[in-house]
């Protein structure tokens, strides 16, 4: 216990009803450790005790800190999604069956494409009037098509 034990006749600070100040105090009576009635020290009137209010403490700054954006956790590589995807299609793949590629040529989602630079692919989207996206092995790329 860091205060003395008190009792009646100790000096308490209290809030003072008449001098609407806090102000030395006489303990008049306690209710077991609880200080009841006091006597102002300096307008000598006698009323229930008033804990000083501790001032509220200010509001936290708003918040504290702002909230760190939390570094976004690292997509998979969309190319390593690309090479996982085509090895998955690859299995399927009939090389025998694959169409030259040839810009001026109309292709099909799903049509298998041999390509001379980017090797076997597959049709993923046709995109008109004269576009497609085809996943080789190295990834997506956007070729033209008749
Ligand atoms: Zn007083």
């Amino acid at each position: 216990m860091l205060n003395k034990q008190l009792s009646a006749g100790s000096i308490v600070e209290s809030q003072c009803t008449r001098c609407r100040q806090i102000m030395n105090h006489t303990i008049v009576a306690m209710v077991g450790e609880k200080i009841v009635r006091v006597e102002c020290n300096t307008c000598h009137g006698t009323h229930a005790y008033h804990p000083v209010k501790v001032p509220k403490a200010p509001i936290a700054a708003r918040d504290g800190q702002r909230k760190v954006a939390e570094p976004r956790k690292t997509k998979a590589d969309p190319e390593a999604a690309a090479r996982a995807e085509w090895a998955a299609l690859k299995a399927g793949m009939d090389p025998a069956k694959a169409i030259p590629y040839d810009m001026n040529r109309k292709f099909c989602v799903n049509n298998l494409v041999s390509h001379p630079n980017f090797g076997l692919g597959i049709v993923q989207a046709v995109i008109p009037p004269n576009k497609m996206d085809v996943l080789f092995q190295d990834g997506k790329k956007r070729l033209r098509c008749g």
